[in-house]
């Protein structure tokens, strides 16, 4: 085996992220011209297991015990850490949730590898592989590479990969039997963490109508309403909004607030800086509206209008609601 993903679960349903981690191990495996597996820990996941088997994988590791009906580090670690050494992958590939950065560092201690955590992506150099990840919230970004033996641990941010970027295919489910005793278990889980209570899930949007300084006022973002409206938008902002308050810091896109991967993101007035791109660069397609032809969300955007917000929402708007009168 070559490839082992990490699938996520949580309240009875794969997560977006797993999806992620199983486009990942795909394409990593096609690097290494071998199969891809996944693994899913938990009780009563059956038809999960059947759900992830419905991509091009070699097979689905099914581990299920009363010990992981719910989750633990101490239970997850040790159970994959007994999958890892039975079936020796080369690559254990994750998505970098807040279960993964819980679990992860200690499965990879007791196992004596390395871990490459919250990777943008990789690119091959020869026969190695060098793992991309920013250092300095963002300000550089660092190659890094494994040394000594497999196997290699690597989570990579979410939406560095696309769930819709998954091969389907056919793979049957295989079950795995772990050794978790409840001695092994030293915490007893709590409610899950939220970033803020009834937090938009930005995450899950088809479109995303975001709105940075260039709107001058929190009055002017009627604007945006509008635009988003007639889009059938979600309202996601640049940081400097959202510390004004003019929007809820639930709104936030970039490394401090939410990572997107919309069908369309459109930027309003946002000049395009990294800590705002790390947030939507898995946007499919970016239109950007900014008066300034060098601002460097152009740099990454599908379309650029170069022009005063101000004159150009308006507009699209109109022309939005003639295409859908039309
Ligand atoms: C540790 C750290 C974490 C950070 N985390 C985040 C984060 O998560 N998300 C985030 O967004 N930022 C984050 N930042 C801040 C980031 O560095 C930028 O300061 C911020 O993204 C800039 O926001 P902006 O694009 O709205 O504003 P500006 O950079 O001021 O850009 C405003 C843009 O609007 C354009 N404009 C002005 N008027 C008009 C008009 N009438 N019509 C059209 N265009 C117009 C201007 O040309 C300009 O490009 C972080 C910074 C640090 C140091």
């Amino acid at each position: 085996m070559s490839v082992l993903v990490f699938a996520e679960h949580q309240d009875g349903k794969l997560t977006r992220a797993a999806w992620e981690a199983v486009a990942a191990g795909q394409q990593l495996a096609r690097e290494e011209d071998d199969a891809v597996w996944a693994v899913i820990l938990g009780r009563d996941i059956s038809a999960l297991a059947n759900q992830l088997a419905q991509a091009e994988l070699g097979g689905v590791l099914l581990a299920e015990s009363p010990t992981l009906a719910e989750y633990t580090p101490d239970g997850y670690a040790a159970a994959l850490q007994q999958v890892i050494e039975e079936r020796q992958p080369r690559w254990v590939v994750f998505s970098h949730t807040y279960q993964v950065r819980d679990f992860a560092p200690k499965l990879a201690a007791a196992l004596n590898r390395g871990l490459i955590s919250d990777c943008l992506g990789y690119r091959k150099e020869g026969s190695s592989l060098i793992f991309i990840r920013q250092v300095f919230q963002g300000k550089f970004t660092a190659d890094v590479e494994f040394t000594g033996d497999p196997p290699y641990l690597v989570s990579f941010q979410a939406a560095a990969f696309r769930q819709d970027a998954v091969a389907p295919g056919q793979a049957s489910v295989t079950a795995v039997s772990t050794n978790v005793t409840p001695e092994t278990i030293r915490t007893k889980p709590g409610p899950r963490f939220r970033e803020a209570r009834q937090a938009v899930d930005l995450s899950q949007a088809e479109i995303i109508v975001a709105v940075g300084r260039g709107i001058k006022a929190p009055e002017n973002l009627e604007l945006v309403k509008r635009l988003a409206e007639a889009l059938g938008a979600e309202i996601g902002a640049s940081r400097p909004i959202c510390d004004s308050g003019w929007l809820p810091m639930d709104r936030q896109i970039g490394s401090s607030g939410q990572t997107v991967a919309p069908k369309l993101y459109v930027a309003l007035g946002i000049s395009g800086a990294i800590q705002h791109q790390v947030g939507m660069k898995g946007s499919r397609t970016v239109l950007a509206i900014n008066k300034d032809r060098e601002a460097p969300i152009f740099e990454i955007a599908t379309y650029g209008v170069v022009g005063d917000l101000f004159e150009v929402v308006p507009a699209l708007v109109e022309e939005i609601k003639k295409a859908k009168s039309g």
